[in-house]
């Protein structure tokens, strides 16, 4: 099963919060799987959140990892490091890093190619600015994004994309869930037609995703899941959520 809810807990953890979000999604998930889940703490947290998880077989990931697998490069994570560690995917190329930490759709290629180098399946975030949004570019810059962050990566084995609108992240705000199923039409038509050596397999949105918005962007068609930030946080509430998508995945 591809992931198809994915937790990005950012900046935020500790080895308590790993054991209340424990107690807080178990007692509160319905399904009979856990393979579809995803959870990406904090790199340095990645091993205890492990053990807490336990033999319940949620996918544990990385928020990021660095473009050398080795090298003199003080603070930086690898993607052998996160396998080393149990991970299988890691999230790549997310706003924050691109605007924060000045990550370019050419380093995120290399970051894309060292994950696959060591089976870590990919996240590749990608996502318009609120100008670019009313602008009507959003098309033009994420076939941009994608058909860049690829340019050398297109045989990767295995990935995932997540439509991320910059302007939707923290903010309450969200495409309607219509515009987003075209955005992820649009988005797999690009991959699909331009690398079709490349293993795509799901595209999840991201932003401000909830237990309220989350059944109508569930529905749609062409999106697969969900990549969540802020309702990641509490285990209660991701549990819900991931309730509303088991249901409509068994349905199918
Ligand atoms: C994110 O940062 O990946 C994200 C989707 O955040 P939020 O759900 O808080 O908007």
């Amino acid at each position: 099963m591809s992931l198809r809810l994915v937790a990005n807990w950012k900046l935020n953890g500790s080895r308590e919060f790993n054991h209340e979000w424990a107690l807080g999604f178990f007692s509160n998930f319905k399904g009979n799987s856990f393979t579809f889940l995803g959870i990406a703490p904090a790199s340095l947290y990645i091993d205890h959140l492990r053990g807490v998880i336990g033999d319940h077989d949620i996918k544990i990931g990385s928020q990021n990892i660095d473009l050398m697998e080795t090298g003199a490069r003080t603070g930086e994570i690898s993607a052998s490091m996160i396998k080393d560690l149990g991970c299988t995917f890691s999230i790549i190329g997310h706003s924050e890093r691109r605007i924060l930490f000045q990550e370019t759709n050419e380093i995120i290629c290399k970051k894309l190619i060292q994950a696959d180098n060591n089976s870590v399946t990919p996240i590749l975030c990608v996502g318009e600015s609120a100008e670019e949004n009313q602008s009507n570019f959003t098309f033009k810059v994420l076939e941009q994004q994608i058909i860049e962050a690829l340019d050398d990566a297109d045989e990767l084995s295995s990935l995932v994309i997540a439509y991320e609108p910059v302007w939707a992240i923290g903010s309450g705000k969200t495409p309607n869930p219509e515009e987003i199923n075209s955005v992820h039409e649009m988005i797999k038509d690009v991959v699909q037609s331009r690398f079709p050596k490349i293993g795509l397999e799901s595209v999840l949105y991201g932003g401000s995703v909830n237990l309220k918005n989350a059944l109508s962007l569930f529905e749609q068609k062409n999106i697969d899941g969900a990549l969540i930030g802020g309702a990641s946080l509490d285990g209660r509430e991701f549990a819900l959520i991931a309730n509303i998508l088991n249901e409509l995945m068994v349905q199918q």
